[in-house]
C-alpha cells in the first residue's frame, strides 16, 4: 500500500482518568460502570452518538435469548441493566425464552442514565484511533472527532472496542480468521405497518416455526435433538421459493436470506428482521464495510418485497429503520494469557482465577446449542489479559479464544460479564499499586461477589 509520513505535532490533552474504557457496547457499559463503583475516576469513550454498541447501534434487541428455565448465569451488571431497562420501560417479553428484548431506541437513554448514575465520565462522538504506550505500559489513547486529534491519557485501559483496535494498534497479537470463514454480517431493518393480528396467525397456525428452521440452507446451523421442536421465529422458506421462480432476483452472490424477527407491537411494528447476511466481509477493512453497508440496505429492501408478496400480515408493510450501522459478529481475536477452547465451553471448564461464569449456549460455525440443561463454563482472567502490553485489558466479544468458543462468549450477556470482570480487575490492580497481569485475583473475585457476580 502507498504511504505518506504524517508530520510529528504536538496532541493536546482532551481528559485524564484513573481508567479509559475504549467502546460502550454491552462490555464497555459494564466494565467502566463496574470500574466507577469500585471508586476508579473512569471515563468511557464512544466512537458514535450513543452507548448500547450493537444493541442500540445495529438494532440486536435479545440481550439474553438463550435463557430458559435452569440457565445458569453470571448475574451482576447483566440482571441490573435488564431491570432498569424493564423499570424504564424499555423492554418487552423476548418471545422464545425467559428474557426480555430491549428496545434499541430507548435503551441508549437507559444506557445514558446508568452510566451517569455511576458517576462515569462520557465522551460520545471520539473515535479512539491509536494507543500510547509507555515502556510496554498502556497509557493512554489518541483520538480523533469534530474537536480534532487529541489525546485521552490513562493509567489503566480497557478495550471493548469488540474488533481489539486498541490492543492490536497497541501490538497485542491476536488471530482474525481468513475472510472467507468469518461469521456473516448482517443488516437488521425494522417494519410498520404491519397486519399483526394476521402475521402471528400465520405464524401460529401455519408457519409454526422452531429452531430446526435454523438448519436450512441460510444458517445451516445444527440444532440439539432436545431444542429441535421448541419455538423460534425464524423464516426461510419464502425466500428460498421466491429465488427458485425468480420474485426475487440479486446481484450480490455473498448474499443469504432467511432468518429472525424480535417484537410485533399491537401498533403494526416487527422488529429486529435479521434476514439479510452478507459473507466475505472483513469489518476491519473500510472498503469491505462500505460495500456490506451497501449491499445490506440493498438487499433489505427486496427482502421486504418478498415478505410483502409472501408472509400473511405484510401485504402493505414499509421499512420502518435500518440499524444504524451493518452489524458485525467476529473479527479480531486477542491472543491472551489464555486461549478459551471449544473444549472449555463445551466441557464446563473450570479455572482458578474464574471471573465469570456462562452457560453452555453456543450460536454460531454450524451449531446451535441451546442452554436447557443447568451446564456452563467459567471464563478465566488471563483471558482477558493480552500478551505483550501491560495495563491493558480486552472484555467483550474479542477476548483471547478460539474461533469455535467465540460463539459462546461473543453473546451480549457474555460480553457484560467479561466487561464488569475488566472494570473490577483494573480498579483493583490501581487500589493495590499493581499492574493488571498481576492483579489480586481473590481480591478481584471478593469484589465481584460485593457486585453481584457469580463467577463459580
Ligand atoms: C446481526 C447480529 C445479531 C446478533 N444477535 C445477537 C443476539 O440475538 N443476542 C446476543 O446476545 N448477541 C447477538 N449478537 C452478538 C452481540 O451483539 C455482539 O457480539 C456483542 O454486542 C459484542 O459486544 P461488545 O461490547 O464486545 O461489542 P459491541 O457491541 O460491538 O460494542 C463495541 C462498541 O465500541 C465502539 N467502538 C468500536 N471501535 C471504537 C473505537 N476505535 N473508538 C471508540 N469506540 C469504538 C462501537 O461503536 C460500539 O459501541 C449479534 C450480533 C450481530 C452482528
Amino acid at each position: 500500500m502507498r504511504t505518506i509520513r504524517e508530520p510529528a505535532k504536538n496532541i493536546p490533552v482532551l481528559a485524564e482518568a484513573d481508567i479509559l474504557v475504549i467502546g460502550g457496547g454491552p462490555a464497555g457499559i459494564a466494565a467502566a460502570i463496574a470500574a466507577a463503583r469500585e471508586g476508579a475516576e473512569t471515563i468511557l469513550v464512544e466512537r458514535y452518538g450513543c452507548f448500547g454498541g450493537t444493541l442500540t447501534q445495529t438494532g440486536v434487541e435479545a440481550i439474553a435469548w438463550y435463557r430458559h428455565q435452569g440457565t445458569v448465569e453470571a448475574g451482576g451488571l447483566l440482571k441490573e441493566i435488564e431491570a432498569a431497562a424493564q423499570a424504564m420501560g424499555a423492554s418487552t417479553q423476548e418471545c422464545q425464552s425467559d428474557s426480555q428484548a430491549i428496545d434499541p431506541h430507548l435503551f441508549r437513554y437507559v444506557c445514558d442514565k446508568m452510566i451517569e448514575d455511576a458517576g462515569v465520565k462520557p465522551i460520545l462522538h471520539c473515535m479512539a484511533v491509536d494507543a500510547i504506550i509507555d515502556q510496554g505500559k498502556f497509557a493512554g489513547v489518541l483520538t480523533e472527532s469534530k474537536s480534532g486529534r487529541q489525546a485521552i491519557i490513562a493509567k489503566r485501559g480497557i478495550d471493548c472496542t469488540g474488533d481489539a483496535d486498541i490492543a492490536a494498534r497497541s501490538g497485542v497479537p491476536f488471530y482474525k480468521a481468513p475472510k472467507e470463514e468469518l461469521m456473516f454480517v448482517t443488516q437488521i431493518f425494522g417494519c410498520r405497518r404491519v397486519d399483526t393480528k394476521k402475521f402471528i396467525k400465520y405464524v401460529e397456525e401455519e408457519l409454526k416455526p422452531t429452531y430446526r428452521d435454523w438448519s436450512g440452507d441460510c444458517w445451516n446451523q445444527k440444532i440439539d435433538e432436545n431444542a429441535a421442536g421448541m419455538f423460534s421465529p425464524y423464516i426461510e422458506k419464502v425466500f428460498i421459493e421466491a429465488l427458485r421462480e425468480g420474485s426475487l432476483q440479486t446481484q450480490d452472490k455473498e448474499v443469504s436470506f432467511g432468518g429472525t424477527w424480535s417484537t410485533v407491537t399491537p401498533e403494526g411494528e416487527v422488529t429486529q428482521l435479521n434476514m439479510v447476511s452478507i459473507r466475505n466481509i472483513d469489518c476491519t477493512d473500510v472498503f469491505d464495510l462500505t460495500r456490506a453497508e451497501i449491499i445490506g440496505r440493498r438487499n433489505c429492501i427486496k427482502a421486504l418485497e418478498t415478505l410483502k408478496k409472501s408472509i400473511p400480515g405484510f401485504e402493505n408493510a414499509s421499512l420502518s429503520n435500518f440499524g444504524m450501522t451493518i452489524g458485525t459478529r467476529e473479527s479480531r481475536l486477542i491472543k491472551g494469557l489464555y486461549t478459551i477452547t471449544a473444549g472449555d465451553v463445551f466441557n464446563q471448564g473450570r479455572f482458578e482465577d474464574s471471573i465469570a461464569i456462562f452457560p453452555e449456549f453456543i450460536d454460531g460455525r454450524e451449531f446451535l446449542v441451546l442452554p436447557l440443561s443447568g451446564r456452563y463454563y467459567q471464563i478465566p482472567y488471563r483471558a482477558l489479559v493480552p500478551q505483550g502490553v501491560d495495563n491493558l485489558l480486552v472484555a467483550g466479544r474479542c477476548i483471547s479464544g478460539e474461533p469455535a468458543a467465540h460463539t459462546s462468549f461473543r453473546n451480549m450477556a457474555c460480553c457484560v460479564a467479561t466487561g464488569q470482570a475488566a472494570g473490577i480487575a483494573a480498579a483493583c490492580s490501581l487500589g493495590q499499586g499493581v499492574s493488571v497481569k498481576a492483579a489480586p485475583i481473590p481480591l478481584v473475585q471478593e469484589a465481584l461477589t460485593a457486585q453481584g457476580v457469580r463467577y463459580q
